[in-house]
């Protein structure tokens, strides 16, 4: 039987960077950097549906917000990281993109979103109801998005728990199985995560830095904690990826390397053909 999802692709659309120990106490002294991820599925029906948008290039422009961004979370943006680029070398064009589900609302995930004139973009409740009443904290740059961003959003709650994914409460994004997003609190409110039941793949935005950083979790310092939404959600998160992984599950976090990403979808192909 052939898959409703038919392919997923990946994408870095710029990368930003930090020093592990910085991030965490006990770890060895390295530069890590973060690609800003972006996932493309051809749903057999739907069309291109696109899993974030990395960031945009105006980020690199002189502004105090932009440069206050900077210090914390430095951005390397090349000409031609733009995700409507990077989708372009692969023979598509922006109005390809039917769906964009934008896990939250952090410039790494939103920054290409004015990319795609003809996008509905798909939110879970938590990030919407965070969108309407920003903070500074939140970092949500609503200049990057689209101007009439509010009139092309679809808002999904997840409601119960799916034979599919026992783990958490998801909705069924298409009605027909494919696509599973879950609500994940603790670095952002709500932020929206997949689960691929055809390649058994869960995509989980920023529930964590990289799947390869999650033992470091406690070691966390002060200042990276203090930045997430709520550490102790955060940690939920961490024991849900844990939880899913120890169950034999494939798990990619939007800032995992790109290698890594590689493998997993890899590896997750394998799954689907086997399992079909
Ligand atoms: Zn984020």
């Amino acid at each position: 039987m052939s898959k409703i999802i038919e392919t997923i692709d990946y994408f870095a659309a710029g990368s930003c960077s930090s020093h592990l120990q910085r991030m965490f106490k006990g770890v060895p002294k390295k530069k890590i950097s973060f690609p800003a991820g972006v996932f493309l599925l051809k749903h057999r029906s739907k069309g291109y549906i696109l899993y974030d948008t990395g960031y945009s290039p105006a980020i690199q422009k002189p502004s105090l917000k932009y440069w206050c961004y900077g210090l914390a979370t430095p951005v390397t943006m090349k000409s031609g990281d733009r995700i409507d680029l990077l989708l372009q070398e692969n023979g598509l064009v922006p109005d390809d993109i039917s769906y964009i589900i934008l896990s939250h609302l952090h410039p790494d995930h939103l920054g290409g979103a004015a990319f795609f004139p003809k996008a509905r973009f798909i939110l879970t409740q938590a990030v919407f109801d965070r969108y309407q009443k920003r903070r500074l904290k939140d970092l949500i740059f609503r200049e990057f998005l689209p101007a009439d961003f509010d009139s092309r959003l679809e808002v999904v709650e997840p409601q119960q728990v799916e034979a599919a994914f026992l783990y958490r409460k998801t909705v069924d994004l298409f009605g027909d199985g494919s696509i599973y997003l879950a609500s994940v609190d603790g670095h952002a409110a709500g932020q929206g995560c997949l689960f691929l039941p055809e390649y058994n793949l869960f995509i989980a935005a920023d529930l964590c830095w990289g799947v390869d950083l999650l033992p470091y979790t406690e070691q966390m310092r002060l200042l990276p904690s203090l930045v997430q939404d709520s550490k102790q959600d955060y940690l939920a998160g961490v024991a849900l990826l844990r939880r899913l992984l120890a169950d034999n599950h494939q798990v990619l976090v939007s800032h995992d390397p790109t290698e890594r990403v590689k493998e997993v979808l890899h590896a997750s192909r394998n799954f689907s053909e086997n399992f079909y």
